[in-house]
């Protein structure tokens, strides 16, 4: 007999968070993988889970995926954690669960909380459908490029951010997606300090300005709306300037309107474009 896999979340800030079947599952299995196992071992000493860690973290995955398995083969079953929530969320995990499945080992999820889950439970933001694209890339040019992708995505679109670079997002999003656009900002989830902030992402900008943003993150920005004109700032100016006789001035000031998008971001595109040509 095979063993299983159980796939475990953990709370995201608040222990009691946690649910009993997580806490059982972890006290009957043989061994837990764990992203930290120093910071895993203060949440099952917390419940008494005296079950041995080992480590598993994006360095080691593959090794580690291969010792895990022969394991689960002799029998035993193990549980699979993170640093907090869901594993294989913007989490390792994922190398392990496709490995044991090729293996034919059973692959159990033990649910609970997740941030992205819990962020579009509250923002108040369509979640009928939704587009997560875990975090953010962490260079500008990597960022710009993906949320030129995104603008006129039709579906809330949620990512992780870290926090000293929430502003520099922000900044991006608003030239690319309009300042007028929807978002909620859920920071510090579960915790003493949780915030909720829902408005524009004007207004978001303004909101998070006044000093050093602190905390983990978690962006949700609303859907284009359908009126929202489809391709990037950079090719609807060229577009109007292949097919109308407007002047690079009325093309930059209608751009603008049609993306909710400050003039002289749009100005600065233009003057790209037009040393480009
Ligand atoms: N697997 C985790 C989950 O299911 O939520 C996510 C792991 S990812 C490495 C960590 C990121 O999730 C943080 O940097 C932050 O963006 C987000 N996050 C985790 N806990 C959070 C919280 N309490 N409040 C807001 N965002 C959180």
């Amino acid at each position: 007999m095979t063993g299983i896999l159980y796939v475990v979340a953990t709370p995201i800030g608040n222990l009691e968070d946690m649910t009993y079947r997580a806490v059982r599952v972890l006290q009957e299995a043989s061994l837990i993988a764990a992203e930290d196992t120093r910071h895993s071992r203060k949440l099952l000493d917390h419940y008494g889970i005296r079950t041995a860690l080992i480590s598993y973290h994006e360095h080691n995955e593959q090794a580690r995926a291969e010792q895990l398995i022969a394991k689960l083969t002799a029998g035993d079953s193990l549980a699979l954690i993170s640093d907090a929530g869901t594993p294989c969320i913007a989490d390792p995990g994922y190398r392990l669960v496709s490995a044991c499945r090729s293996a034919g080992i059973e692959v159990v999820a033990v649910p609970g909380p997740s941030a992205l889950v819990a962020a579009l439970s509250i923002a108040g933001l369509p979640t009928d459908a939704f587009r997560f694209v875990g975090f953010l890339p962490a260079k500008a040019h990597g960022r710009r490029q993906l949320l030129e992708r995104l603008y006129a995505e039709r579906q809330t679109i949620a990512c992780y951010e870290a926090p000293h670079r929430l502003l520099a997002s922000l900044e991006d999003i608003r030239e690319i997606c309009g300042g007028e656009r929807s978002i909620a900002i859920a920071r510090e989830l579960t915790k003493r300090h949780e915030e909720l902030f829902s408005g524009t992402v004007a207004q978001a900008l303004e909101h998070f300005s006044g000093g050093a943003v602190k905390g983990e993150i978690v962006i949700l920005l609303g859907p284009a709306a359908e009126t929202a004109p489809i391709g990037t700032v950079t090719e609807r100016l060229q577009q109007l300037r292949e097919e109308t006789d407007l002047s690079w001035k009325e093309i930059v000031k209608q751009v603008a309107k049609e993306f909710g998008v400050a003039g002289s971001d749009v100005y600065r595109e233009s003057l790209e474009l037009r040393h480009g040509q």
